[in-house]
């Protein structure tokens, strides 16, 4: 039995990696012409040749025969509407004659059964309307999310495999002919995915409205002939992202239509949304995707506990898609994008009552260079999770921070944070490196710099290190970190005749931030900037974690490790997401 319902789609496997790889070397010899004419074109055949050939060879043939036909109807009124300019609400009578022609074929939902029900429930007249209604809402959703075409591709993929695996798991509910329609769009639309970005902009509307329809009909032919109301429910979830964006949109766009809001600004669908905010059209299209494949893998676990009582599905239903919003909601926050940061005002903002600025790594330097040429002096703190803990609790050191010139995020976690409040942080300005490249442009403006901090001999060695990384450097003198009372005026006065540009502190925190604003004025140097651990690592006696570490935000993970003495130190972590959690729900 399974053999023969799996070897079509194996067959269509097959054909779609044979034209995957011969598109994929058209694109490579950069015949994109060829590849949108030849994509376009298979958009439309593939379900069509497979779905006439298979489809009416089995029992519920001429549904499914029908319900293309259909599907014909839709694509040539759909692509008519387009060529000619008019709105996609215009293809909407088209779609209801597609609609009409399935449902003469036999497409159509029969009876339904509601929970706590026994028997089934004859619709009569009333079936064919909510079919036809049904079909017609599936075409045009998929249409409003033609903007980005791997997104509808991508869910009738997912969707048609999902309604494949419902077929194999609950032979009963789903028939032999839509059972072969499904593998076949779910084959072909994941393949057709890459390919996307290459159809033109006509075929992209009319194929999405078609695969649409398509994908509709072939829920009413699956699970919802004969229906209990859950299981109604599953070509809902399967189709829920697409649903959710333009439901999603419609709403704001009539929160804000009494405002400012023109034409050209209103959404369609959450997409469109998310380009406007600055996330990357590959992000939006994971995200919505992999929403997708959750709302699928639900919908199977739901036919796999068909035995379990409802209310526990509903339940389990429920705490999923709870869980699964606030999940993308916390990935959209946290995902990296370009942002609108306002140049000309103040460029600093409160992450949990602490000013951090929102400059990058140019604006850091532009900043420090400009520091550089002026007489009075200047306070850099360098801020990472920890500090911003600490000065939950150390009001002097809050207050120091919030005084400070400038107050760079050296800390994935304070990145992060600031993007789950919606912050504009740009990126992450490490002490470390920012020791580097205040020597290069100290060195520019031909003014010295003064290292002081770190056991004996370390500052020393650092200095040399960085003299023969950047050329030209004038070191005006370097001190270690363990000195009493008496010798810290001795040292203050030093520093201050030795008049260097800028003065690195490494003494920790908070202690470097304190003897920093303590002597600011005394010392008169135009940069003073804590910089913690960082003599020690360029120095080379301590290393630094690798580069991919770096990246990926887990130096802390990797001191820790070499450092264990540090690991109460991690409990700032946990604390941070708290507290950012609790910002959050008050907002
Ligand atoms: N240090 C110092 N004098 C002190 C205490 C510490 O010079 O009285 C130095 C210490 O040798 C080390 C740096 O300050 O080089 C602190 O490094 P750590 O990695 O602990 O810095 P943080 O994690 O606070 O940035």
């Amino acid at each position: 039995m399974i053999p023969t319902r799996i070897a079509p789609v194996v067959i269509a496997v097959l054909l779609a990696a044979l034209f995957a790889v011969a598109e994929r070397a058209r694109l490579r010899q950069d015949k994109r012409e060829a590849a949108r004419l030849d994509a376009s074109g298979l958009l439309v055949l593939w379900p069509l040749i497979f779905g006439v050939f298979f489809g009416i060879s089995c029992a519920e043939g001429l549904p499914v025969f029908f319900l293309l036909m259909g599907g014909v109807v839709v694509w040539l009124l759909t692509t008519l509407c387009d060529f000619l300019n008019w709105r996609l609400l215009t293809a909407l009578p088209g779609l209801i004659l597609g609609a009409v022609v399935a449902v003469q074929g036999g497409v159509g939902i029969s009876s339904v059964k509601l929970p706590f029900m026994t028997d089934f429930v004859a619709l009569g007249w009333a079936g064919p309307l909510v079919t036809v209604v049904w079909l017609a809402t599936c075409a045009m959703v998929f249409g409003w999310n033609a903007g980005l075409l791997e997104i509808p591709l991508g869910v009738a993929g997912l969707a048609g495999l999902t309604m494949y695996g419902i077929s194999l798991l609950q032979p009963e509910m789903v028939g032999p002919g839509a059972q072969y329609l499904a593998g076949m769009l779910g084959v072909l639309g994941l393949v057709l995915v890459p390919f996307a970005r290459y159809l033109s902009r006509h075929t992209a509307r009319a194929g999405a409205v078609t695969v649409g329809f398509v994908l509709g009909g072939l829920s009413v032919l699956g699970a919802l002939k004969h229906t209990a109301f859950l299981v109604a429910l599953l070509p809902l979830l399967v189709i829920g992202v697409p649903i959710f964006s333009v439901g999603y949109a419609y709403i704001q766009n009539l929160r804000h239509g009494g405002r400012s809001l023109t034409m050209g600004e209103r959404r369609q669908n959450v997409d469109m949304l998310l380009l406007t905010q600055g996330y990357t059209r590959r992000q939006v299209v994971v995200l919505a995707l992999a929403g997708t494949a959750y709302l699928c893998a639900l919908a199977l676990l739901l036919v796999w506990l068909i035995e379990v009582s409802f209310l526990v599905k509903a339940l389990l239903l429920a705490a999923a898609l709870v869980l699964g919003l606030a999940t993308s909601y916390v990935i959209l926050r946290l995902l990296p994008r370009p942002l609108r940061v306002e140049r000309s005002g103040d460029r600093a903002i409160s992450l949990l009552g602490v000013r951090v600025h929102t400059v990058g790594w140019e604006a850091a330097l532009a900043q420090v260079e400009e520091f550089l040429g002026e007489d009075h002096p200047h306070m850099i703190v360098t801020s990472d999770s920890s500090t911003v803990m600490r000065a939950q609790e150390d009001q002097e050191l809050r207050e120091i921070m919030n005084q400070a010139d400038l107050v760079t995020a050296d800390g994935a976690g304070v990145v992060l944070a600031a993007r789950l409040l919606n912050l504009p942080l740009e990126e992450r300005v490490s002490g470390c490196d920012l020791v580097g490249r205040l020597c290069e442009a100290a060195a520019r403006q031909h003014r010295s710099v003064y290292l002081l901090g770190g056991e004996p001999g370390v500052a020393q060695e650092a200095a040399a290190v960085l003299q023969r990384q950047v050329p030209g450097l004038c070191v005006a003198g370097t001190h270690h970190g363990y000195f009493n009372l008496e010798e810290e005026a001795l040292l203050v006065r030093e520093i201050a005749a030795a008049g260097p540009g800028v003065l690195f502190v490494a003494l920790g925190i908070p202690r470097q931030e304190k003897w920093i604003k303590q002597h600011l004025e005394e010392l008169g140097t135009p940069v003073c900037i804590g910089v913690g651990g960082s003599f020690d690592v360029i120095s080379g006696r301590k290393k630094r974690a690798p580069v991919w570490m770096q990246r990926c935000g887990l130096e802390w993970a990797y001191r820790t490790w070499k450092e264990p003495w540090r690991l109460p130190r991690l409990a700032a972590l946990p604390r941070i997401v708290w507290l950012t959690f609790r910002e959050l729900l008050r907002r």
